[in-house]
């Protein structure tokens, strides 16, 4: 499953990363690589610090971990076991549900969910790469009645966005969004966020997308045809996405950080760099976060 990433194999990982000092030595690379600046006082040269792999202002002696200031901060489990859930969640391709980490890695259920909620944080879009040449748009609601048909109380339905770029073979770029209200106002921050303002989007006859044809030059709109029949390429990678989100979990209250996470591992799949990398830079780049801020 991991081959289809170019990235560590799990034998690669596990020689790498296989102490709690080789995780430390990694994320203060990614961390100081380019340098150190004191958070303190601003200084740029420092010493090791105590303890190892921290590093110690010349200046102010101000002393800071690899993991402060990451979202592993506070991690209050084996380092090594928080590598093996970023490696797992990144690699595997339907992603892994907190219940399959608890077993691998013979931790509680609520402490690999709480993390791995945090990897889903840092899987958010930098929106630094928008569609561009083919794109299609078009909204789609989640929960409601699939939850009720299994008997949940707590299903109340969302509405999505969904924007894909088209390659021959396919769909090569995913976005999605929730939204309060399909308007021009929310169509077109989503589409100013994801696409860029000179591709060819195509959308169906709703009346919300008619205004962004004066951001979007090349927007066409066409009927949608039954079920979506004249966008077959976006109507799949819709149903693939609602049917990974029924298997990960059963609730849409949460839903932007579960597409979120869809759409980074979606997109990762087509670049060269390694995914695991990628998502220990962003683990290490991102604001440390509060499990108890997390769930709204
Ligand atoms: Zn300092």
């Amino acid at each position: 499953m991991e081959q289809r990433f170019k990235s560590l194999s799990l034998f690669e990982f596990q020689e790498r990363y296989s102490s709690k000092g080789d995780c430390l030595a990694y994320l203060a690379e990614l961390k100081w690589g380019n340098g150190f600046l004191c958070r303190k006082c601003g200084h740029g040269k420092s010493c090791k610090g105590v303890p190892a792999a921290s590093r110690q202002c010349t200046s102010c002696n101000y002393t800071e971990s690899p993991t402060a200031n990451t979202l592993f901060h506070m991690v209050k489990f084996d380092l090594v076991k928080a590598f093996y859930i970023v490696y797992f969640v990144a690699t595997n391709k339907k992603g892994i549900t907190s219940t399959e980490l608890s077993r691998k890695l013979e931790l509680r259920q609520k402490t690999c969910w709480s993390f791995k909620r945090k990897v889903m944080k840092a899987m958010k879009s930098s929106g630094d790469h928008p569609i561009t040449g083919t794109a299609e748009v078009d909204e789609t609601v989640f929960g409601g009645q699939e939850e009720g048909v299994r008997g949940r109380k707590n299903g109340s339905k969302k509405l999505v966005v969904v924007g894909i770029q088209k390659k021959k073979k396919g769909v090569s770029r995913l976005y999605a969004r929730e939204i309060s209200h399909a308007d021009a106002a929310s169509l077109g921050d989503f589409m100013k966020h994801h696409i860029a303002v000179d591709a060819n989007v195509t959308t169906d006859q709703w009346s919300g997308y008619g205004p962004l044809a004066k951001v979007f030059e090349n927007l066409v709109q066409i009927p949608s045809g039954k079920k979506g029949a004249n966008f077959p390429d976006l109507h799949r990678a819709i149903m693939n996405l609602k049917g990974w989100l029924r298997g990960m979990h059963h609730h849409v209250w949460d839903l932007q950080d579960y597409l979120d996470e869809y759409c980074y591992r979606f997109n990762r799949s087509f670049m060269k760099e390694g995914i695991f990398e990628n998502l220990m830079i962003r683990m290490v780049n991102a604001s440390p976060c509060l499990i108890k801020n997390i769930s709204n």
